[in-house]
This record gives structure tokens, C-alpha cells and sequence, in this order.
């Protein structure tokens, strides 16, 4: 799947074996093209899913937040997501 996010496009997987719950890629390659990669665990329940959706969402578009900046707007927009209903299926693919 590829979003759009901070003006530039990123490509989004699915990703079963990562460690971490996600992964927010930017790398230069040889060709000076720079490819935009957000990964997400597959192992992720809804909860965890979706809080890594956002957190990664949030570097890829702020790359200037710290990590603790970025955890509490994530903290925030995931808890306001939940409690409106939102929730992507485990069984669900990109
Ligand atoms: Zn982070």
C-alpha cells in the first residue's frame, strides 16, 4: 500500500518478522533515490496495531519530534481512535 505523508510518498507493509512492533524507513540509495518504507508487525493485535500505525505515521511525517514527543502525540491520537471504534482486523492485509 503507499500513503502519502509529510509530502512524500511512503510504502507500507506487512511485515512478519519484525522484532519491533514497527519501523519507520528513509534511505538513500546508490542512485540518489530515497525510498520511504513504514513497516508494520503482523503480529500486532488491533490495539498494538493500530498505535504502531500512528506512531510511525508520526515520524514519517515529523521526522523533527523525538521519540518521546512522538510516543505521546501517539499516546494521544491512539486513545481518541480506539475510543471512537476504530479497528483493523488481525486477519485484514495491505
Ligand atoms: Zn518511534
Amino acid at each position: 500500500m503507499r500513503v502519502r505523508l509529510g509530502g512524500h510518498p511512503f510504502t507500507v507493509r506487512m511485515s512478519p518478522g519484525l522484532k519491533d512492533h514497527g519501523s519507520c524507513e528513509i534511505t538513500h540509495t546508490k542512485t540518489g533515490k530515497v525510498r520511504r518504507v513504514i513497516r508494520l508487525a503482523s503480529w500486532n493485535g488491533p490495539r498494538a496495531m493500530l498505535g504502531t500505525a500512528v506512531h510511525e505515521a508520526i515520524h514519517a511525517s515529523r521526522p523533527d519530534m523525538t521519540e518521546a514527543e512522538v510516543r505521546a502525540l501517539e499516546a494521544d491520537v491512539a486513545r481518541l481512535l480506539w475510543s471512537l471504534g476504530y479497528r483493523r482486523p488481525k486477519s485484514d492485509c495491505i
